[in-house]
Formats: C-alpha cells, sequence, structure tokens
C-alpha cells in the first residue's frame, strides 16, 4: 500500500512515467511533496510498491549509507579532501546521497510520513538536547554534555 493519495489500484501498471526528473529540478525549485511524487510515481510504474515496505525500505537505506560510507572508508582525512574535490568524487556521494534521499522518501510515502514536519520536529527536539551555551563548537553526546554542563555550573 502506498500511502499517498492519488494512485491507481495495487498492481496496475501506468503507460509511462508522468514526471520525471530533469535538469531545471533544484532545491530551490521542487518541493518535498513533488520529490515525493517522482518517488511514488517512479515504484508505482515499476509495480514495487511490494518490495518498498517499510522492513526492506529500513535496510536498503542501511546498505546505501553504507555505500556512501564505503566511498569513504579508509581514506585520510586528507585523501578524503582529495577525492571530494574531483568531479568523480563527488559525483559518486551525490548518487549514494540520491540513492538514500528516494528510499527515505519511498519510505515516508509508504508511511504517510510528511517529511517536512517530521524534520522540524526533530530539529526542536535536538535543540532541547543540544542548547547552543552548552553545545557550540562541542561534539559531545547530548547526555555528556548535560553532565559536564551541569558539572561546570556546580
Ligand atoms: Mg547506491
Amino acid at each position: 500500500m502506498i500511502a499517498q493519495g492519488g494512485r491507481g489500484a495495487k498492481g496496475m501498471v501506468r503507460q509511462s512515467e508522468p514526471q520525471r526528473p530533469g535538469i531545471s529540478i533544484d532545491d530551490n525549485s521542487a518541493t518535498i511533496a513533488h520529490i515525493k511524487r517522482l518517488v511514488s510515481d517512479f515504484v508505482e510504474v515499476r509495480n514495487w510498491q511490494d518490495f518498498h515496505n517499510p522492513k526492506d525500505l529500513a535496510a536498503a537505506i542501511a546498505v546505501e549509507a553504507a555505500e556512501l560510507q564505503e566511498l569513504l572508508l579508509w581514506k585520510s582525512p586528507a585523501e578524503v579532501v582529495a577525492y571530494l574535490s574531483k568531479s568523480e568524487g563527488l559525483d559518486e556521494v551525490r548518487a549514494e546521497l540520491a540513492d538514500i534521499l528516494i528510499l527515505c522518501c519511498s519510505l515516508a510515502n509508504r508511511l504517510a510520513i510528511d517529511i517536512s514536519a517530521a524534520l522540524v520536529r526533530k530539529l526542536a527536539e535536538n535543540e532541547a538536547k543540544y542548547p547552543v551555551e552548552w553545545a557550540s563548537g562541542r561534539a559531545d553526546k547530548y547526555t555528556a554534555l548535560g553532565a559536564t554542563a551541569r558539572d561546570r555550573c556546580t
């Protein structure tokens, strides 16, 4: 089941993909709703709804994240900088990041999750966990951060 509206019956295949990512789409012109629709159309026209179930999408997100990590695996910090300064390296990272985002959109579609609302809600939770006065310039987990800050105050 795809949770987003406007779909045909399960198993029906559209004659063509109604919208495809084009060169004119970028972060300034596309909405998340548009991107989610592109993903759902891509899945539906291939009749992949059964494959794009929550369990397998969660696993696929982790697999794609590992592919992103693999690009940088065993490289020194200097080698990472050199790799990312080349168009081939950046293209590989761009492709793996896109794989992750596509699957995230598909999971959001499947579970009727509003990505914008979820993101803003989580940012608010993170703001509470990582107050600027405690977290600025520090990479500590919030639990250690709070303890450290409390220790400083006493
Ligand atoms: Mg990939």
